[in-house]
């Protein structure tokens, strides 16, 4: 199989449990419920992405042949002076799209633990490590159980919101401000929503109050 990727970068993970850890991000090109292109956002699934995950340009992107060139690549931007607990997470764009059991295999054969961010639309394959699953909109869960649930809030459809996903299989669940022209206001709605729903922690994308990518 070849994967197409359009970047892969070292930083600390922003959201979620993990917040502030360092870790490779490993973002793999393409999602299913939306394009990337902006004329084709107001229709589609998922409206508010903010992640560019079109092509394969950006730094370490481009077209791996086998699961461990891409295992390779990634394990180039980790520091060479630590090999102190390799974290990778795989993201997007829809990384469970191109994600097999071979890249995971050839990812922990390269001494990495492995982490997925996934819109939960894709059943996901055996051997993640930590699996965080973001529903959007409308799109069916069906991957129905994981580590961490984060759910961007607020979302207007009724299929996306937080009761919905609070009986299922994970073992964190968030709630993190939807950052658009209301992210104060959306914010303030997530804390209230916390506060009166306990099993419900706010994660904020620290990565972007922080001003690193
Ligand atoms: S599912 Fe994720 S990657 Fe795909 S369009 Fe939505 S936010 Fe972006």
């Amino acid at each position: 199989m070849t994967y197409s990727v359009k970047e892969i970068y070292y930083t600390l993970q922003g959201e979620g449990a993990h917040t502030g850890r360092p870790a490779v991000f490993l973002r793999f090109a393409g999602c299913n419920l939306w394009s990337g292109r902006e004329q084709h956002r107001a229709g589609a699934v998922c409206r508010f992405c903010d992640t560019d995950f079109v092509g394969t340009d950006g730094p370490g992107g481009g077209k791996y042949e086998t699961a461990e060139e891409l295992a390779a690549a990634a394990m180039t931007t980790w520091p060479a002076d630590t090999n102190n607990s390799p974290y990778v997470v795989c993201t997007g764009g829809e990384p469970l799209l191109q994600l097999d059991e071979a890249a995971i295999s050839a990812l922990h054969d390269a001494g990495f633990e492995v982490g997925v961010e996934s819109n939960g639309t894709i059943p996901a394959p055996e051997g993640i490590d930590w699996l965080c699953i973001s529903p959007k909109g409308l799109a069916t869960v069906v991957q129905r159980s994981g580590d961490e649930l984060k759910l961007v809030y607020p979302q207007e459809e009724p299929e996306a919101q937080p009761e919905c996903f609070e009986d299922l299989g994970f073992e964190h669940f968030f709630l993190q401000p939807l950052h658009d022209d209301d992210i104060e206001a959306n914010t303030q709605a997530s804390i209230q929503y916390c506060l009166a729903h306990p099993r419900w922690r706010l994660s904020l994308q620290t990565h972007k109050i922080i001003g690193v990518p």
